[in-house]
């Protein structure tokens, strides 16, 4: 068996430490040629005396240039993307050019650039595999099905910390208590987001562009727990689901052996240690952020990229402790309202409409 080189764009984040735990076990596979981080140099020299990869840069040192190189070299035939936020588009661009397999963790590009994502894909003849757990789901229920024999998909999502709080207290929660996660560890950004829920609209806007679904196919139920990582609804009423623990490191893998499975024993699975699965409508006025990335994924254009920008600059003032939680979704709903129309045909124009939209909050919020 050939082992094949992979190259881990954000090896210090979350997903990325759990793509190494993965691939540490799997080394008669896989073989780590290229890492990048955005600062973490301690741990990033960890990484490569343990990986010993024959490229490693920290974005901080080497500028977001070292992203597109990493991911186009000739020994790496796999690149996770785990880069936070609009900076990983050229990268997963650029890979997909070059004809590499994406494992895609970073979801804002595809988000902001969903057309340019798949004309990338077609020129080049790479591919993407879904890492975010429930695109993971999807693409592992559908396999070996038809578009046509799928009525639609159903994205699970825990709720986030403020699932049971009254909607008038959510808007002045603090950084500390959106930051407790229930059941995912994971990033700052994508906790913020998952209290909001904006990280399920982006998931809704990445489910469209990755199976190729419209809006009106794609439903969000609420599911404490996150075993369900998602469901799909046949034509004939019948309905798969694909179940696990929250861990990230099965999405990891998955993505690097699809639609292969390997063996591999390290998360166990116990239905009665698990239990009771439940699941709630979303409550929308609660969380309004889902419904405006929604639609906004509907208007298509720039409004994707507005969204997407404006809630990565609300969260950055948020962390910081220059907006109320409140205002995140407040600060989106008036980007989309005064940009949300621009034109977006082109990389350009993308960057653009998503550096007026953080400009906008900016000004407006901060
Ligand atoms: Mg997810």
């Amino acid at each position: 068996m050939t082992v094949r080189g992979v190259a881990i764009l954000g090896s210090t984040g979350s997903v990325g430490t759990a793509a190494l735990r993965v691939l540490a076990r799997h080394r008669d596979q896989f073989r780590v040629t290229a890492l990048t981080a955005h600062s973490n140099a301690e741990m990033l020299d960890r990484q490569v005396s343990e990986f010993r990869p024959a490229f490693a840069q920290l974005v901080r040192n080497g500028g977001k240039e070292c992203l597109v190189e990493a991911a186009t070299r000739d020994d790496v035939s796999i690149v996770l993307n785990a880069v936070v936020g609009a900076a990983g588009l050229d990268a997963t661009l650029a890979a997909l050019e070059a004809g590499k397999r994406v494992a895609l963790a970073n979801k804002e590009p595809l988000v902001m650039a969903g057309h340019l994502v798949r004309a990338a894909m077609e020129r080049g003849g790479g591919e993407i595999v879904p890492v975010d757990s429930e695109h993971s789901a999807i693409l592992q229920c559908m396999a070996g099905r038809s578009r046509g024999e799928v009525r639609r998909v159903v994205l699970t999502a825990s709720g986030g910390p403020f699932r049971e709080w009254p909607t008038e207290r959510i808007a002045g929660a603090t950084a500390e208590q959106a930051l407790r996660h229930p059941t995912w560890q994971m990033g700052r950004k994508i906790t913020i987001d998952s209290a909001t829920l904006a990280n399920k609209a982006l998931e809704v806007i990445e489910a469209h562009h990755l199976f190729d679904l419209p809006y009106d196919r794609i439903d969000v139920v609420i599911h404490p727990q996150s075993v369900v990582h998602s469901f799909v609804e046949f034509i004939d009423g019948s309905v798969l689901a694909q179940m696990g623990s929250p861990s990230m490191e099965l999405p990891v893998l998955y993505a690097l052996t699809h639609p292969r499975r390997v063996a591999d024993s390290s998360v166990v699975f116990d239905p009665v240690a698990l239990s009771p699965l439940t699941f709630e409508a979303v409550r929308h006025d609660a969380f309004p952020a889902l419904a405006l990335g929604a639609s906004a994924g509907r208007r298509g254009g720039a409004a994707p990229a507005v969204y997407n920008a404006a809630n990565e600059q609300a969260v950055e003032l948020f962390l910081q402790g220059r907006m109320t939680f409140g205002q995140i979704p407040v600060a989106i709903a008036a980007a989309l309202d005064s940009l949300g129309e621009s034109v977006a045909d082109g990389r350009e124009a993308i960057l653009a409409a998503d550096a007026a939209a953080r400009t906008f909050v900016k000004e407006r919020f901060a």
